[in-house]
């Protein structure tokens, strides 16, 4: 549930659908998160990480999906390790009955970015699903945009702090992990 589409996506959770509500290919397709998300969720929150992160091991065709939508996946998954969202009954612990319960500043960047995304040569793209109320009936990005009250600047300078949180998550991650892991009974979820 990106900032700015506040109305429209009140609207998209009234109707059941909603990006934070699980489609049919569920957990196994969750974008990952890096340390620092985790980190400020935390801090917002007063949230333990495990009460909220799931760290598991996603299949090899997800890996391979989202290793060719953009390089950043790869930093933000070494070893194939993933943290992702902790599901409660198909949708995300972190959503309430009026929409994400984060602040928006504090909410993952993908969320942020959601239904945009950069193609590798720094295109904004749309993440076509037909879930997503903003993007029913559109016929150009621009018309995606607008019904967000989004502007592409906004979406580029998030996806920039993204990839810097992506560079910096293979060393950082580590004490975090060593945490859930703990939490998890010794393995990633899924190993
Ligand atoms: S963190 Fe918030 S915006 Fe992101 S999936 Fe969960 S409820 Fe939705
Ligand atoms: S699926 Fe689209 S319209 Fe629905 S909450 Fe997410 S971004 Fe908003």
């Amino acid at each position: 549930m990106p900032a700015n589409g506040a109305e429209i996506c009140a609207r998209c959770h009234e109707l059941g659908r909603g990006c934070c509500t699980l489609g049919a290919s569920g957990e196994r397709e969750m974008f990952p998160l890096t340390h620092s998300e985790v980190e400020v969720i935390a801090a917002a929150t007063g949230l333990k990480p495990v009460d909220f992160v799931v760290a598991d091991r996603p299949a090899a065709a997800f890996l391979d999906f989202a290793r060719r939508l953009h390089p950043l996946f790869e930093r933000c998954m070494p070893g194939g390790v993933r943290l992702r969202l902790r599901i409660t009954e198909g949708r995300c612990s972190l959503l309430g009955p009026g929409g994400c319960r984060l602040a928006a500043a504090a909410r993952p960047m993908y969320c942020r970015l959601y239904p945009f995304f950069f193609t590798p040569d720094n295109r904004l793209m749309v993440l076509m699903s037909p879930r997503c109320l903003a993007q029913e009936g559109a016929k150009h990005w621009r018309e995606v945009l607008a019904r967000m009250h989004e502007t592409e600047d906004n979406l580029r300078r998030i996806f920039e702090l993204y990839q810097s949180l992506a560079a910096s998550h293979a060393g950082g991650s580590r004490h975090l992990l060593s945490q859930l892991v703990t939490d998890l009974g010794g393995r990633p979820q899924g190993s």
